[in-house]
């Protein structure tokens, strides 16, 4: 496919950014690295690309007054890498963040791009007139589906391709969007949707709204948090299986968690029934296998990934298995 016509601004705004988005078909260029694939692989149209890589304000990593981090949407990932801030107090985001591609991809991406980014499925970037592009069939359901959601699918069964996304949700951060009206915050585990809830769409954002900032909150006493990625090959892949995990311990107990997994739904999946099994225990060999299986009781797999119960089984009981009693 060939690169088809667009018109290219550069606001130097915000405000300038809502005009030029305001007027027809226009798409946010932040790092490009999903955006122009999009565009030459007629996955979608844009009669306008909107760069907003002028806009300082969204460039910054920084500790707010109440300790939260704000991460500007344009802080690259790899800068969330290396950050110290990222590093000291948020290591499964870091871990996360180096899982992502490739080095050049990682300098150029953005943490912005990384969460509004399209789905990988072969079908839908692919010459197919699928569910979410509007069509009526979703070609994964009796075609490959090896690499598709084993929970959250419903008449589309993408995986949600973020490996950030699961650290964030796992921290409980927020994302600030903003548009032509007021900015408003959400956490992040609510900014993305379901097929159930939409099949066309990947976020809650509206036409004409930009991500501004992730806000992380305080770091706390007590808390470990990891994320761990299994993937087809060595590097440069999208997770077979994720798992981010976020863990408040008191006195050798765990007192609060979260856990998130990444390949396995069409949002990152949290796993509440798991939380609540480990919550209040130390944890031990019995109460990992518990939480492992609880996690899977769900999961729906189609006729070539049914593999991915035991991988998620195995991955999520060797993460927590880290924080065995001894
Ligand atoms: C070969 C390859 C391998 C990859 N592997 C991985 C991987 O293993 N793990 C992983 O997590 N990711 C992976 N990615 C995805 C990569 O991380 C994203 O492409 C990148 O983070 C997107 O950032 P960007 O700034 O380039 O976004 P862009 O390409 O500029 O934008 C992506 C999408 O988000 C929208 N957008 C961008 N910024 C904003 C904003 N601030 N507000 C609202 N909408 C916005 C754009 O309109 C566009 O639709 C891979 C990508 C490629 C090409």
């Amino acid at each position: 496919m060939t690169m088809p016509n667009f018109s290219y601004v550069r606001p130097k705004s915000l405000k300038e950014t809502f005009s030029h988005l305001s007027a027809g078909n226009a798409r946010i260029h932040a790092g490009g690295t999903d955006l122009l694939g999009c565009l030459r692989d007629g996955v979608f149209t844009a009669e306008k690309v909107v760069s907003i890589s002028q806009l300082d304000e969204l460039k910054r990593v920084e500790r707010l007054k109440d300790g939260s981090i704000r991460i500007g949407a344009l802080a690259t990932v790899a800068e969330l890498t290396n950050h110290e801030l990222v590093k000291e107090g948020y290591p499964a985001l870091a871990q996360a963040a180096l899982e992502v591609a490739s080095p050049q991809l990682r300098n150029q991406g953005t943490i912005g791009g990384n969460l509004c980014q399209k789905p990988r499925c072969w079908y839908y970037r692919g010459e197919f007139h699928c569910t979410r592009k509007g069509g009526t069939r979703c070609f994964a359901m009796a075609g490959e589906n090896q690499y598709h959601c084993i929970l959250g699918g419903r008449g589309c069964y993408i995986v949600h391709p973020s490996d950030i996304a699961p650290a964030l949700v796992a921290y409980g951060a927020s994302v600030e969007i903003a548009g032509a009206g007021e900015t408003r915050k959400i956490p992040v585990e609510k900014l993305f949707v379901l097929p159930e809830q939409g099949i066309t769409k990947e976020t809650i954002l509206e036409p004409g709204e930009v991500l501004t900032a992730v806000l992380l909150p305080p770091a706390e006493e007590g808390f470990h948090s990891s994320y761990r990625k299994v993937r087809a090959r060595g590097s440069w892949d999208f997770a077979l299986a994720g798992v981010a995990l976020a863990l408040h311990f008191h006195e050798g107990r765990v007192a609060g968690a979260r856990i998130v997994l990444s390949g396995a739904a069409p949002i990152p999946w949290r796993c509440p029934d798991s939380e609540k099994i480990i919550t209040g225990q130390s944890l031990d060999d019995d109460i990992i296998a518990r939480a492992a299986a609880a996690a899977m009781r769900q999961a729906r797999p189609m006729q070539h990934n049914e593999y991915k119960i035991e991988l998620f089984k195995g991955l999520i009981a060797e993460e927590l298995a880290a924080y065995k009693r001894s």
